[in-house]
């Protein structure tokens, strides 16, 4: 299990990250998600042994201080996988395991196994520049596996790569992590990706953690507005707004108080209709713009991802309605 207590690094003076405290238990895949700038890298970097951090990180308990970065177990993969253009998929795969000291019998099966696990089952004998970028995230993939680390740090693995693949990338590698029981560690500042691959969200603001939790927990209580735009929400709705949206949604004026406590909360009663504007899908959920009569748009979420322009019939469960109102999408960042 990974822990940080307080962990701070700052450059020249300035804190990139401060007072961060996070547990991640085995088998746990935790997204690290915020703009650009917030210390995502720099934390995963301190995880690492790459930058030196105030405070406390420790593995199962034993503190990581003066362990050096190769001798903590850990894996490292990034944006541009960084593979060794002279050498096979299968070499750049057992590269890793050759500078461990795995012996030499079983490598090829063990690279056979996780270029399966990964899609890419026969390529072992390619160039990494016969390659599409997504194919050389998965061999970089493979490679970062190879040695089983203890835990794998993924800084922003899919943004380099285009949106579509991107998105179908994000589903294989929460599979593949889960598959391989891999605990992991993923930087990213997008926000669909931290929902299609992770289990647990922690949100970094400024260097700071503002709110961390599982996916459905962050999703469902935003700390507060900012929070709330960022994990995607359209609108966030606050005050007496509430009252002609509850109403339209045929619901109890008396949760305009729940409304007005805390932004996020509605607690609709009954089914709404509308149309679907845009809907977007991830493994967890379907997440749909719809315009809703007598309302406007809302961002809601689905169990199952109705075609844009249908008309659906829309349950909104408690906590999952962020409605219309003062906040714009355009004032985050
Ligand atoms: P993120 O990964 O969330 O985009 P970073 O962790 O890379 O953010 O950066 C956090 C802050 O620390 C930024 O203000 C950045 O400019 C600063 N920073 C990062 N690396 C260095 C460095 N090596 N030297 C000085 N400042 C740095
Ligand atoms: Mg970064």
């Amino acid at each position: 299990m990974l822990s940080l207590r307080e962990v701070s690094v700052a450059y020249d003076g300035k804190a990139a990250v401060e007072d961060v405290s996070l547990e991640l238990a085995d088998g746990e895949v935790l997204a690290l998600l915020g703009p650009s700038g917030s210390g995502k890298s720099t934390l995963l970097r301190a995880v690492a042994g790459l930058e030196p951090a105030t405070g406390e990180i420790s593995w199962d308990g034993r503190s990581l201080r003066g362990v050096p970065t190769h001798k903590r177990g850990f894996a490292l993969m990034f944006q541009d996988g960084q593979l060794f253009p002279h050498l096979s998929v299968a070499n750049n795969v057992a590269y890793s395991m050759r500078l461990r000291r795995i012996p030499a019998a079983g490598r090829a099966e063990r690279v056979a196994d996780l270029l399966e696990l990964v899609g890419l089952g026969g390529y072992q004998d390619r160039l990494p520049g016969t390659l599409s970028g997504g194919e050389r995230q998965r061999v970089a993939l493979a490679r970062a596996l190879a040695v089983e680390p203890r835990l794998l740090l993924l800084d922003e693995p899919l943004s380099a790569l285009d949106a579509g693949l991107r998105e179908r990338l994000a589903g294989d590698l929460r599979r593949i992590l889960h598959e391989a029981g891999t605990t992991a560690l993923m930087v990213t500042h997008d926000q669909e990706e931290a929902f299609a691959v992770a289990d647990r969200i922690a949100l970094l603001r400024d260097g700071h953690l503002v709110q961390e939790g599982t996916l459905r927990e962050v999703w469902a209580h935003p700390t507060d507005a900012w929070a709330a735009l960022f994990l995607g929400y359209a609108r966030v709705l606050e005050g007496t707004a509430a009252y002609p949206v509850l109403k339209a949604a045929g619901m109890d004026p008396a949760d305009a108080v729940a409304l007005r406590r805390s932004a996020f909360v509605a607690d609709p009663k009954g089914p709404l209709t509308g149309t679907v504007i845009s809907a977007r899908a991830t493994p967890e959920q379907h997440r749909l713009v719809v315009r809703l009569d007598d309302v406007g748009e809302v961002d809601a979420v689905a169990d199952s991802a109705p075609a844009p322009g249908e008309s659906v019939r829309l349950r909104v469960e408690p906590n999952r309605l962020a409605i219309p109102g003062p906040y714009a999408r355009e004032s985050v960042e």
